[in-house]
């Protein structure tokens, strides 16, 4: 089973967990749980997030 959720946008409501500026980017945990980071962010967690089978994504 593959179901892809539609997840809503990202919005200028929606802040990076880590420092608070506006979120560009979303990453979904392979646990259901998501984290939202800014383009700084990011490029930051990128790699820690693919050992991880993050699935991160961009609006
Ligand atoms: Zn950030």
């Amino acid at each position: 089973m593959s179901a892809t959720l539609t997840r809503p946008k990202l919005t200028a409501a929606d802040r990076c967990d880590r420092c608070g500026a506006a979120a560009q980017a979303r990453a979904v945990l392979r646990t259901g749980g998501e984290l939202l980071f800014c383009g700084h962010h990011a490029r930051e967690y990128k790699s820690k997030l693919q050992e991880q089978e993050a699935d991160l994504q961009h609006d």
